[in-house]
């Protein structure tokens, strides 16, 4: 409010848009704030102190409140009548930092439901796109014509995906249409946009929807080209079922505000193809060097998509590596497993196994029960177990 009545002061036009406008109209609270305006950016940081710009591609005003930002962006012409906006040679658009007017910034946002002004000076919204009635309607339509649209910019594709998941809605017909077809483009997006939108998707408390539509209109394999192979594949749809009560819950421990990592989220996307890959290691390798070499080459041809930074895939290398160790009891290594620091993450993934029958209910019940006692009886469980069989030097 602060920063539309400064703007409104100073004899711009200003408006709050997009995700902001459309949540609250369903009565959600939104995410982060977002501003329209006719000021330049310029402009916009001469009126505020805590204000500064960014992007390259559009270029944005950040006005900060405490750890808030409210995003500021002067209206922008619709990339589908002005010519001089550079595209790369898969048609993306590169740079649009073309100036327009209000009904010109409507009509080059990408779906209707996100193209709703609120003009806080008479508490009304400005609709050129027909979005409250589709908003009305709970359905996801796309502004324009959609292969269009998802070729300017195939990341529309998961937005579409991502808004129908959070808000329950609906992907109109033709705006689906393309999906499977287009599934492809989203190869040739940045691998770090592609990593700041999967995590949009799967952190955001609708995980499990958003997979289940991201595998109707084939998106998926784009995204996880490795764990798509074997969800065609597994058995019974073992790998469905151990990737859907992971994404529950994540959703559970999301809407309960509980701490997620998104190194855990790529581990278990990555489990039965590291599995996988083991099996094809030479057997005459020791296991520790058969587990370091599946685990590169797994992570590796995900990073050709996914720019996953690597403090992440070194946790998943963790919550990996525990799964071997959960199985070594005798002595003090469970008292040693008990103690690393990803411990609880990869308690956590032993108890998803166990949930496939891919290790026995008793081990995780074991290692739920060691953590819950004190030392004595830990020593106790310990000396409890079956004696080990002779182990030769490479386990
Ligand atoms: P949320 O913030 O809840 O994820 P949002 O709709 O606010 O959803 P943002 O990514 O914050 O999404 O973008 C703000 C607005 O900018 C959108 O509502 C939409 O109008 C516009 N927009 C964002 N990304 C695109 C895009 N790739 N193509 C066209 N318009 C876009
Ligand atoms: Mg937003």
């Amino acid at each position: 409010m602060k920063v539309l009545r400064r703007l409104a002061k100073a004899g711009y036009e200003s408006f709050l848009v997009g995700g902001s406008v459309r949540d609250l109209l369903l009565r959600k609270a939104p995410k982060d704030f977002d501003i329209a305006t006719d000021a330049h950016p310029e402009e916009v940081r001469k009126l505020f102190r805590n204000c500064r710009l960014i992007g390259r591609r559009f270029r944005l005003a950040h006005v900060f409140f405490g750890r808030q930002i409210i995003e500021v962006a002067t209206f922008r012409a619709n990339t589908e009548i002005v010519k001089t906006i550079t595209k790369n040679p898969h048609g993306i658009i590169l740079r649009d930092n073309v100036y327009g007017t209000l009904e010109e910034d409507a009509w080059r946002r990408d779906f209707t439901v996100n193209a709703l002004y609120y003009n806080i000076t008479n508490f009304s919204i400005v609709d050129y796109t027909s979005g409250m009635a589709d908003l009305e309607k709970k359905i996801i339509r796309m502004i324009g014509e959609p292969e269009k649209r998802y070729q300017e910019d195939p990341v529309r594709m998961l937005r579409a995906v991502r808004f129908a998941a959070k808000l329950n809605f609906t992907i109109e017909e033709k705006t689906a249409a393309p999906l499977s077809k287009l599934s492809g483009l989203l190869l040739h997006v940045p691998s770090a946009r592609l990593f700041d939108e999967v995590i949009k998707i799967f952190h955001s408390g609708n995980a499990l929807a958003a997979f289940t539509l991201l595998n109707q209109y084939d998106l998926f394999k784009s995204l996880f080209p490795q764990t798509a192979y074997h969800l065609s594949r597994s058995q019974n749809n073992v790998v469905k079922k151990f990737l859907e009560s992971m994404l529950l819950n994540t959703d559970t421990r999301i809407n309960q505000d509980k701490p997620v990592t998104p190194a855990f989220l790529f581990a278990a996307f990555l489990w039965h193809d590291l599995q996988a890959t083991e099996k094809k290691q030479n057997p005459e390798l020791p296991k520790m060097i058969a587990f370091e070499n599946s685990a590169n080459q797994v992570i590796q041809t995900q990073l050709k998509t996914i720019a996953i930074p690597k403090r992440l895939t070194k946790t998943a290398r963790e919550i990996w590596f525990l799964q071997y160790r959960f199985h070594k009891r005798a002595g003090s290594r469970a008292f040693r497993t008990l103690s690393h620091p990803r411990f609880r993450a990869g308690y956590d993934f032993l108890l998803l196994r166990a949930t496939i029958g891919e290790v026995k209910q008793e081990l995780a019940d074991w290692w739920t029960r060691f953590q819950s006692v004190g030392n004595e009886e830990r020593e106790a469980m310990v000396a409890a177990l079956p004696q080990p069989k002779t182990t030769t030097q490479n386990e």
